[in-house]
């Protein structure tokens, strides 16, 4: 089983429960559930891009409405 000595690798899955999607990385980041799988895909490349852009608390206020 692979550790992590220095950083979490963002490898991004989507795992499928019932009718649901759920988008998951390495990092033991997960999305939402979804209906579709292409959004969940999405919000999976969404959190690789938060990731690239470097770490962010998370925001109290002001949340992106999608
Ligand atoms: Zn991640």
């Amino acid at each position: 089983m692979p550790d992590a000595p220095d950083r979490a690798p963002h490898a991004t899955s989507t795992a499928e429960s019932g009718s649901f999607c759920t988008a998951r990385c390495a990092c033991g980041w997960r999305g939402p559930a979804r209906r579709a799988r292409s959004q969940a895909r999405t919000d999976a490349e969404r959190h690789l891009a938060d990731a690239a852009a470097g770490p962010q608390p998370d925001t109290g206020s002001g949340r992106p409405l999608e």
